[in-house]
């Protein structure tokens, strides 16, 4: 059998003319349609050699025959490999020297481009609307058996985003795939009945494994947008159950007058990660629509880990209690600190990949033997069990010996009026180490240095007291809404140099 291919087909056949997908302007299409394509394309990936193990490389504007590209790929025996669509050609060759690809797929535009960066493998297009020499004269390919892979056996190479340093190749095996795939559709309820709005991107894990494994596995529809658009969004809802975005996606929604109560009425779900969702904005959207949006926690390495409650108590500035078979430990050094301190997340489950691509000692410092993944990110765990991120690790500030932890100051700034939001970084700074730094974009113009100076100056430690304050039009985001904050530390590096 082949693990995962078993798993996404396992509503077939029966629901062959079940849509998998509406798409604003074009055609429906069906299950049936979806794992034709993918079988035919699986077809053309063997013709073309692809052996089981090697890996697919990726870089396409997100479209149906993408996703097929995908499932293709897996029903193949190979190992699925997406990059961003925004990555240079430099960043290119980097990943494809890395994961030595024997099938590379880019867009049709780039393709003289990628040409030269793809060595021995063998070069395919596709452009947005399915169109390139991947796709023209597709052989049919009834009763295409998938090639046996097991559950241990590689799927996917995820590179991770890059926020805290140069993207790791993240070895996902089916059994990652599909067991939090499983967890996530039963957590929240998935089923065939819902219409999930995906308007996130399909090379990065939340629109690929959480979005379009849950909504493959739940045998649910999709409204298939190309990327984030408000109002497709706000059109698609009368008719959707359910959206999966990043916390922009909703601060967004949240700035257009069309979002109401009945706007939302068929809606039963909202679901939010990859980034921290502020309280403000959830409370904002509970008072305008009146749900509570869910807000869950995860990465690259270890699909999701924790989710907000279904039933229960959705807790603000809070990434809920760990998914059903992911252990989840706040640590010091491995071992478990008090309930209300903070520590680093590590997780072990059938979640947790299988290492760094060619990088052995890169997995040794963030894999035990034992299982547990040291995740980079410190969080804490309340008297309920709810566990909250603070930050991660290379965020924290060391100044003057103490650890500030940037989430504490930023949580205090973006409460104050007239403040939009906060980016709380460190900088070196010749007698402290480092020194304190507050970005602030402003939501009223007349917001004044001292109204912020007054709240920091009488609530924080003086050690915690950012020693220089910017005002910025905006922060500093990649297309999943993440923070740079590596970048704001390059552009503020010399402030006290
Ligand atoms: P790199 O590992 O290359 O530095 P990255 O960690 O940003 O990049 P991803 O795997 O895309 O790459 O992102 C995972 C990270 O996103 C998590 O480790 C965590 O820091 C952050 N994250 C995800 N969901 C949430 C959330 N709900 N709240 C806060 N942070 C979150
Ligand atoms: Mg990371």
């Amino acid at each position: 059998a082949n693990h995962l291919a078993h798993h996404l087909a396992t509503h077939l056949p029966e629901s062959r003319d079940k849509v998998f997908a509406t798409r604003p302007g074009l055609s429906d299409v069906s299950y049936g349609a979806l794992f034709d394509g993918a079988e035919r394309l699986a077809a053309r990936l063997i013709e073309a050699g692809l052996a089981p193990g090697d890996r697919v490389a990726v870089q396409v504007e997100k479209s149906i025959e993408a996703v097929q590209l995908y499932v293709g790929t897996v029903l193949a025996g190979g190992v699925f490999l997406p990059l961003n669509t925004a990555y240079t050609a430099a960043e290119v060759e980097y990943f494809l020297s890395d994961a030595t690809p024997s099938v590379v797929v880019c867009d049709p535009a780039r393709a003289a481009e990628i040409a030269p960066l793809s060595g021995q493998a063998r070069l395919f297009t596709l452009d947005g609307a399915g169109q390139g020499s991947l796709t023209a004269d597709l052989p049919d390919a009834p009763g295409f058996a998938p090639v046996p892979r097991g559950a241990d056996d590689l799927a996917a190479i995820l590179y991770t985003s890059g926020t805290t340093g140069r993207s790791k190749g993240a070895m996902l095996s089916h059994d990652n795939l599909s067991s939090n795939s499983q967890t996530l559709r039963d957590t929240w309820r998935f089923t065939p009945d819902d219409v999930l709005i995906h308007a996130l991107p399909i090379f990065h894990t939340h629109g690929l494994f959480v979005a379009t494994n849950v909504a493959l596995l739940a045998g649910a529809s999709t409204v298939f947008l190309p990327k984030f658009d408000a109002g497709a969004i706000l059109d698609a809802m009368p008719r959707a159950t359910s959206l999966m975005g990043v916390p922009t996606f909703y601060t967004r929604l949240l700035d257009d007058p069309r979002l109401n109560r009945e706007t939302v009425s068929n809606m039963r779900l909202f679901i939010s990660g990859s980034a921290p969702l502020l309280v403000d904005t959830h409370e904002k959207w509970e008072e305008r629509t009146g749900h509570h949006i869910l807000e869950r926690y995860g990465m690259t390495e270890t699909n999701m880990n924790t989710s907000n409650p279904y039933d229960g108590e959705r807790r603000a500035g809070t990434v809920g209690f760990p998914l059903p078979g992911v252990e989840l430990r706040i640590a010091d050094d491995g071992r478990e600190v008090a309930t209300g301190e903070i520590g680093m997340i590590e997780v072990r489950g059938p979640n947790v990949f299988k290492g760094y691509w060619q990088m052995p000692e890169k997995t040794a410092e963030e894999l035990r033997p034992d299982g547990w993944f040291i995740t980079g990110d410190l969080g804490m765990r309340d008297e309920d069990g709810y566990v909250s991120i603070v930050g991660r690790g290379k965020d924290l500030i060391i100044s003057g010996g103490f650890n500030v932890y940037p989430k504490e100051i930023e949580s205090l700034i973006d409460d104050i009026p007239g403040v939009l939001e906060s980016a709380v970084i460190g900088v070196p700074h010749p007698d402290f180490g480092e020194a304190v730094v507050a970005v602030i974009v402003k939501q009223r113009e007349s917001l004044s240095l001292g109204d912020i100076t007054a709240a920091t100056g009488s609530n924080l430690a003086k050690f915690k007291q950012p020693k220089h304050y910017e005002f910025v039009a905006e922060l500093p985001r990649n297309t999943m809404g993440k923070v740079q904050k590596k970048a704001l530390r390059e552009t503020y590096a010399e402030l006290f140099t």
